[in-house]
């Protein structure tokens, strides 16, 4: 079976503790590699491959680094039918959307990055004729890049990519229950030339790996996507040590419908945010609000389009919905459908396990659900389920659905469908997120800045906050 290996100071190797941890490909519910059971000798092992490379590649020229970064960002998207099928194999998630949505992103981080930091400047601040300040903006040295599971490669090389422009050198860990591309990743990098120890990949349990990252005295600066538990954690070991922090949480993001917005635009739209991906996107809206006049003709027609949704095989074509990312969490959202059940919640579409056919007879799917009779302020409608699980609740004015799009302790994103501009500008002015789409969702300028309030995140990433959480700044002051 195969086993995936380390990549630390430009090699391919084993896990100091010679172990290795079952991956499963959740279409077929089957082991099918091995990941490298790792711990903090590896990690310590990859700071010292990051440190030995720092000096040379923080102080190479902004173009040459900016040309290795595109260098990998080519190879990508050389290997992009290879990648998304060992993305859609790993995850679960259907090809189609790992070739158009998560392969393309993750070269396009690469390549955002490679020119944005060609264009990156900073600050001067003239004192009239005394003095002037001017503000340098230095790589930090080794940073720790932790991501999730749900979009494996996309969100592994959203931090990478800046964090290696910025003139950092990385360790990184990709989620263990989906490891397969970051470790294509390793090998594209050594064919695309990248410096040894310049980017180190240490694959293993957030525990062991994730706790030795967060933990080592040499890593000041992390950039971690995860759950808001695995946050705190973080926070909590980090923080004494007077770490730099960016923290990209969970989220419970509410989906706003007023009667007044674009039907057919909303509709086609809220499908998709609220099943993309079987629900495991941060993003996705999965309480749904509809303004009173608009419930009853929304309800039908939306259940009709969800009915419509093919819950199968990740590789063929007609799957619009693939597996789950694992046993567990296909146990965590069938959970959460039974609390919903407890709460008084009616199950319109959905609500149980899918077994499809053929070859994925023993994988995890979960069919896509709508709940309505829930309380704003129930558990379902306050926890992330992070799966195929959306509510329906109606409202009837703006200040109501204001108090439920902000009662909950998540503030990552929110989305708003109305055609009345003026009532489009109140509402998103109110909404305590970190992000609002309005008559959009998912639609992405990575110069943007992304992340959440309150539970959901400390720090933004994309664009220029991204630079500036990578480097450290300096003020110079020279008196004339
Ligand atoms: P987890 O928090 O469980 O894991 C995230 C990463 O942290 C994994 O690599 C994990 O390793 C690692 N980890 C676990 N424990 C520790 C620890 N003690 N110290 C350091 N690292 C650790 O999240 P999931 O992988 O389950 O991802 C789903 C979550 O991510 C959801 O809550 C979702 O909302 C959130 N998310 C947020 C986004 C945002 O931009 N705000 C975007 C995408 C997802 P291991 O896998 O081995 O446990």
């Amino acid at each position: 079976m195969e086993k995936i290996r380390n990549y630390i100071d430009g090699n391919l190797i084993a896990p100091a503790s010679g172990d290795y941890i079952d991956n499963y490909n959740p279409a077929v519910g089957e082991v099918y590699s091995l990941i490298p059971d790792s711990d903090s000798r590896d990690i310590d092992q990859a700071v010292i491959a990051a440190q030995k490379a720092f000096p040379a590649w923080s102080r190479l020229a902004i173009n040459e680094r900016a040309a290795h970064l595109l260098a990998v960002s080519e190879k990508i998207l050389a290997n992009l039918d290879r990648l998304a099928l060992a993305e859609s194999i790993d995850n679960g998630k259907p090809l189609w959307l790992a070739k158009s949505v998560d392969i393309p992103r993750a070269a396009s981080n690469f390549q955002f990055f490679a020119t944005a930091i060609q264009h990156f400047a900073s600050e001067a601040h003239p004192m009239s004729d005394q003095a002037i300040n001017y503000t340098l903006r230095n790589p930090i040295g080794v940073a720790g890049c932790i991501s999730p599971w749900n979009l494996p490669l996309y969100l592994f090389t959203w931090k990478i990519a800046p964090a290696l422009a910025a003139g950092n050198c990385v360790v990184a860990k990709p989620s263990e229950i989906t490891p397969m591309t970051a470790a294509l990743l390793s090998e594209l990098c050594i064919e695309a030339g990248l410096p040894p120890g310049v980017l180190n990949i240490v694959h293993g349990y957030g525990q062991k790996v994730g706790a030795a990252i967060s933990t080592h005295p040499d890593i000041p600066l992390i950039s971690f996507t995860g759950g808001t538990r695995t946050g705190a954690e973080i926070a909590r070991v980090a923080a004494p040590m007077f770490k730099k922090l960016s923290l990209e949480l969970g989220g419970k993001n509410p989906n706003i419908i007023f009667a007044d917005c674009n039907y057919e635009e909303m509709l086609t739209t809220t499908l998709r945010s609220s099943f993309s991906n079987q629900g495991q996107i941060c993003l996705c809206g999965s309480r749904i609000y509809i303004e009173r006049s608009l419930y009853e003709r929304f309800k039908p027609d939306f259940l009709a389009a969800v009915q419509k949704l093919t819950v199968g095989d990740p590789l063929e074509d007609s799957s619009r919905l693939g597996a789950v990312v694992s046993e567990a969490h296909q146990e965590k959202i069938l959970s959460y459908i039974a609390l919903a059940r407890e709460e008084g919640g009616t199950i319109l579409s959905g609500g149980e396990a899918v077994t499809p056919a053929g070859r994925c007879k023993n994988g995890w799917f979960v069919a896509p659900t709508v709940i309505e009779g829930l309380s704003p302020s129930c558990r379902t409608n306050q926890e992330e389920i992070f799966g195929p699980v959306v509510t329906l609740t109606p409202f009837d004015d703006e200040a109501e659905v204001l108090s439920y799009a902000n009662g909950t302790p998540y503030g990552l994103a929110s989305i708003l469908w109305t055609e009345n501009l003026p009532r489009a500008h109140r509402i998103a002015g109110q909404l305590k997120s970190g992000i609002v789409w309005v008559n959009c969702w998912m639609l992405r300028d990575l110069r943007t800045p992304f992340g959440g309030v309150k539970n959901s995140g400390v720090g933004r990433e994309g664009g220029w906050e991204a630079l500036r959480f990578f480097t450290e700044p300096k003020n110079v002051c020279i008196k004339f």
